[in-house]
């Protein structure tokens, strides 16, 4: 038995299925991919991997952007590793058969309720972001939003008919919310034991639930300290001294504008993870990143978003936290040597191709 193989993992045939897609996806696919193979045979981790089709690529070759066959593989893999989906060939196309419909497909047919964005500034790369240095050094902060409720989804949603009205119905249930606290507060106890929850309670009823629910929920988590915040004051503290949050956990609208924000703090997209998980940990990775079509085919796109989206992925889905703290600091070493792909090049660094970023990482393991 080689060393480090535990009876645990030797059971757990877990199962990885890429999902390469369109663009710059399978280029920083490639690179991850290669990297969790390796990660895979260094520890004997017993992990399997399967790659299907997804967005536009697959509506190319079945006329779907989300195939049976896929959402099947979907459905029985552990972690699913996606690239990005979607680009201008696939944009007159009805809705129905456009390439982000496989997203939604996939987060409402495996119920991955739950979206982590984490915002983290390499010490090397304050120069890129768009705040002070001071107010971003070390930032390292974790959104976690809730992805399959409210307005998004609430109904009733439509046109009013014979009048120029339109209406949707932000709602959420004591379930709902309690489940996305849950995940927050487990989050927030890996980390530095700080949750702050976002809402709106001084003008809506859901936000008045959602705050109760949480501080009802938060006698269970003593060990974290909780404190709610207003989405308005959230978005100035955000920008004003981002460094002050540790997880900040919340609904479906506010979640999406507040971690675009967060994004922009870290300078380049190419550098930034994301995860979606269900109650059983399930889970799908991806760059928050598309599919770049500006740059696809050229060999320069950043391949550390889609690197560290995989090492969330053995983190939250496959409960190998030192394998993705490994992971992550070999991406770390390599920054600190000075490899840069175009997008986070900067004077005294050197230019790497998305392969030779792979590679420096690779070696890093090795
Ligand atoms: P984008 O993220 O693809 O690109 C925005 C800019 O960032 C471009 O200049 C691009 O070159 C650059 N960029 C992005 N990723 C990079 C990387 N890894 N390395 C270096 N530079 C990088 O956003 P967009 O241009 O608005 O969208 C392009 C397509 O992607 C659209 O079809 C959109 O619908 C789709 N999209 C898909 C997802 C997804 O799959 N999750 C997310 C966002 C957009």
């Amino acid at each position: 038995m080689p060393l480090g193989f535990s009876m645990k993992e030797m059971k757990d045939n877990k199962r990885i299925l890429v999902l390469p897609g369109d663009g710059i996806g399978p280029e920083v696919c490639k690179e991850a991919t290669t990297i969790l193979e390796l990660v895979n045979e260094i520890h004997s981790l017993n992990l399997s991997f399967s790659e299907a089709l997804v967005g536009g690529s697959a509506y190319e070759a079945t006329g779907e952007p989300l195939p049976q066959d896929t959402l099947k593989a979907a459905r029985e893999s552990d972690a699913i590793l996606l690239g990005a989906v979607g680009g201008p060939k696939w944009d007159e196309l009805d809705y129905q058969y456009r390439p982000e419909r496989a997203l939604l497909g996939l987060r409402s047919e495996l119920d991955l309720f739950a979206n982590f964005r984490p915002a983290i500034l390499s010490k090397y790369l304050t120069s890129s972001s768009s705040l002070k240095a001071n107010n971003v050094e070390n930032l390292d902060l974790l959104i976690i939003r809730e992805l399959t409720g409210g307005i998004y989804f609430g109904e009733p949603r439509g046109r009013t008919e014979g009048k120029k009205e339109a209406f949707n119905t932000m709602i959420y249930n004591q379930d709902e919310i309690e489940r996305i606290g849950r995940v927050a507060f487990e989050a927030a106890q890996k980390r530095n034991k700080n949750l702050c929850s976002v809402d709106k309670a001084n003008v809506l009823e859901v936000s008045v639930l959602w705050r109760e629910v949480i501080t009802e929920l938060s006698k269970e988590y003593p060990d974290v300290i909780l404190s709610h915040m207003l989405v308005d004051n959230a978005a100035m503290q955000l920008v004003r001294e981002p460094k002050q949050f540790d997880v900040i956990v919340t609904g479906n609208l506010f979640g999406d504008i507040l971690s675009d924000i967060a994004a922009m703090m870290t300078g380049s997209i190419g550098m930034l993870p994301s995860a979606s998980l269900n109650s059983e940990n399930k889970g799908m990775y991806e760059p928050v990143h598309g599919s770049a079509p500006d740059i696809a085919g050229k060999g320069i796109a950043n391949p550390i978003a889609a690197i560290l989206s995989f090492a969330m992925a053995l983190k939250y889905s496959l409960n190998l936290d030192k394998e993705a703290d490994n992971l992550e600091k070999a991406v770390q070493e390599v920054l600190d040597e000075g490899f840069r792909t175009k997008d986070i090049l900067s004077k005294g660094t050197k230019e790497v191709s998305t392969i030779e970023m792979g590679a420096a990482i690779i070696s890093k393991l090795k």
